[in-house]
């Protein structure tokens, strides 16, 4: 073998090894998906003993548990009992280890200036990314736990209309713990950040002399701290509290309306479930207006304490330079704000014009994950990318007549809207700056 072989196999291996690891744990942070959205929504136990079939009870050996492989092996049926196993799971499997090795190939491995498909890669990179992967391992990582949550919460939203709270939790809390660790990393080692520039730090943050942002970010987050705390004593009521009262309620009262009138014209009196014919119930519920009264009261502290906190920082922090660990804190902070209040905003002022409820609480606590994980000005963008998403949807299905499950999910737009910003990010800005008119393209955080 000649010297220059072994010099293109050894850079071959070292560009690709990481890929090919970072697909595997992809890999398996999609079984994990697969396993919580079985068993979040049926309140069953996360930790698994180990996978079964659910027909026979027959456990899977080590080799059969492995992601995709498994399926692959065992072509789609249990091994004993020959039941279907649904190709959802490998597919899953799948699509998380392309996201995550997609990601890492845009971040760390393309080139720029060098095209491919007639698309220019490595332009994708963000600014922090090109500090390579050791020292921006936690801010990588971070986003590959807010990839993994997505597409656990938008297959979960899309079965059961609903969010399991904690998938958009432990993006939160990753992002409080992982970006301050990046900070550190950087900040101990030297790394050739700049801070407070805006454009080239991890996430979005206050310039140096921002204290107003960290006091009015800290006494929000206090003033959330404590509305929950009332709500939890009853001092104030969760909005929505008799929603399934009322739903019961209509429906038996419809159900008795269509016995009488099955009664009279001598029907049979065996009508079909009412709740049937109307799945959309929340849009009937006369109280909506009410009940964003009840949320304005749940935001109240946050709000007074937000705005309050901002000034005294202000006063207090003077011409001195908020510390650096504080300043990415406030920005994991100003993400999940932001991007909770964008999403909270719509809902409040929809709700009050149309007086039906508009957008979900869930929705609320998805953009702010978002937001935690990848900078406010991020989840501003991915609200907008979600609501067009949202739109060519519904077109599709129109022109394509499909049975849309409900077009209020909004959250799996979120979740696509999300990976656009992530991965559109030089196009979305390039686009910005042309329409507004401005020399070049935005350069966002
Ligand atoms: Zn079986």
């Amino acid at each position: 073998m000649s010297d220059d072989f072994k010099m293109h196999m050894y850079g071959f291996v070292v560009t690709w090894l990481p890929v090919v690891w970072v697909f595997a744990v992809g890999a398996c942070v999609g079984s994990l998906v697969n396993v919580l959205v079985y068993r979040l929504p049926k309140g069953l136990p996360v930790i698994v003993p180990s996978s079964r079939c659910p027909k026979c009870d027959t456990k899977l050996t080590f080799r059969e548990n492995i992601p995709i492989l498994g399926w692959l092996m065992l072509r789609g049926k249990c091994r004993f009992c020959k039941m279907p196993i649904s190709p959802e799971y490998p597919i899953v499997e799948t699509i998380v280890a392309v996201l995550f090795a997609a990601t890492y190939l845009l971040w760390y491995v393309a080139i720029p200036n060098q095209t491919w498909l007639g698309v220019e890669w490595g332009a994708v990179k963000p600014e922090w990314a090109k500090n390579g992967v050791m020292e921006t391992w936690p801010a990588f990582a971070v986003l590959l736990i807010l990839l993994g949550s997505l597409v656990a919460m938008t297959i979960v939203d899309l079965k059961t209309y609903t969010i399991p709270l904690v998938l958009t939790w432990v993006p939160v809390g990753v992002a409080l713990i992982l970006h301050p660790v990046n900070t550190l990393l950087v900040d101990e080692f030297g790394l050739g950040y700049s801070a407070g520039t805006l454009g080239n730090w991890i996430i979005a943050i206050p310039e140096p002399g921002g204290w107003w942002w960290v006091g009015a970010s800290g006494g929000a987050v206090i003033g959330l701290v404590i509305a929950n705390v009332l709500v939890s004593t009853g001092a104030i009521g969760r909005s929505f509290a008799d929603y399934e009262e009322w739903e019961a309620k209509a429906i038996a009262e419809e159900k008795a309306k269509r016995a009488a009138e099955a009664g009279e014209s001598g029907e049979s009196a065996e009508a079909e479930d009412p709740q049937a014919d109307t799945p959309e119930m929340w849009v009937m519920y006369p109280h909506a207006r009410r009940e964003m009264v009840r949320e304005l009261a749940f935001l109240a502290p946050a709000a007074a304490l937000g705005w309050g906190g901002g000034i005294l920082a202000d006063r207090l922090g003077g011409a001195a330079d908020v510390p650096l660990l504080l300043l990415v804190l406030t920005g994991v902070a100003m993400g999940y704000l932001i991007g909770g209040a964008v999403v909270w905003g719509v809902r409040i002022f929809g709700s009050f014009v149309f007086g039906k409820e508009a957008m979900g609480l869930g929705d609320v606590h998805v953009l702010a994950a978002i937001g935690a994980c990848m900078g406010w000005p991020d989840a501003v963008l991915t609200f907008f990318a979600a609501v067009l998403v949202g739109l060519v949807m519904a077109v599709v299905g129109m022109v394509t007549k499909a049975k849309m499950a409900r077009m209020m999910a909004f959250g799996p737009c979120l979740a696509i809207g999300a990976v656009v910003v992530l991965f559109g990010k030089p196009w979305i800005e390039a686009g910005l700056g042309a329409l507004m008119h401005r020399g070049g393209p935005f350069n966002l955080p």
